[in-house]
């Protein structure tokens, strides 16, 4: 199976592509995931990249679209993937479906996730990580079992993404609007595009994910 998950930040596509690679079995292909770990490189590409993603702008489609085709070509994506995060241009893809379309790889849907940018706003806000594995939770909507301690690796340290501030997230939605939300429509008119209200608790999110995909 091979997927698109679309929707702004805080719309919880990171948590559900997590569902759907323990269901289905595929790799979640997370370019935000992929930069940060540039980033992490600590190369003089990483900064310039950094500074890009800490104001909240969007890292240049060459440098995306390079990250996602070689990501692709790896092994564990021969049985399909889900790309979070990606496309968010219409740039973006139109070059992903070229490049699929030489592999005769056909994508099967385009699922949106929507919700309203005031629940965003706070879902952003409350968000943290845990520095060991990168596991994400929320000040009141998902905190650990242990309070202070990640469920995932028992690591004890959390940290903020830098990104996750108000400036940085009003910016972030400005560019959702007009860069990536025009992908609903591009979808929509190729047949691929799913709606899916993603307001709900995420179980419940999940289940109508997997009804709109038709798989268990
Ligand atoms: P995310 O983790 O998906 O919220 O992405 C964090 C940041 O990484 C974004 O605000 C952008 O700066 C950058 N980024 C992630 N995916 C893309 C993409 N497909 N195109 C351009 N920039 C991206």
């Amino acid at each position: 199976m091979r997927l698109i998950l679309l929707g702004p930040p805080g719309s919880g596509k990171g948590t559900q592509a997590e569902r759907l690679v323990l269901k289905k079995n595929i790799p979640q292909l997370s370019t935000g995931n992929m930069l940060r770990s540039a980033v992490s490189a600590g190369t003089e590409v990483g900064q310039h990249i950094k500074t890009i993603m800490d104001s909240g702008d969007l890292v240049s489609d060459d440098v995306v679209n390079a990250a996602v085709f070689d990501r692709i070509d790896q092994p564990d994506c021969v049985n399909g993937f889900i790309l979070d995060g990606y496309p968010r241009t219409l740039v973006q893809a139109a070059a992903v479906e070229e490049m699929l379309a030489k592999k005769n790889i056909i994508l099967d849907a385009a699922v949106e996730l929507s919700v309203d940018d005031n629940a965003m706003v706070e879902r952003i806000e409350g968000r943290y990580a845990c520095s060991s594995c990168g596991e994400v939770y929320h000040e009141t909507l998902k905190k650990p079992r242990i309070r202070g301690v990640c469920d995932k690796c028992r690591g004890v340290n959390f940290k903020h993404r830098p990104d996750d501030n108000a400036k940085a997230m009003s910016r972030r939605l400005q560019i959702y609007y007009k860069e990536t939300s025009p992908l609903i429509g591009y979808y929509y008119a190729k047949k691929k595009l799913k709606i899916i209200d993603g307001m709900g608790e995420p179980d419940t999110v999940e289940k109508e994910i997997a009804n709109a995909l038709h798989i268990q």
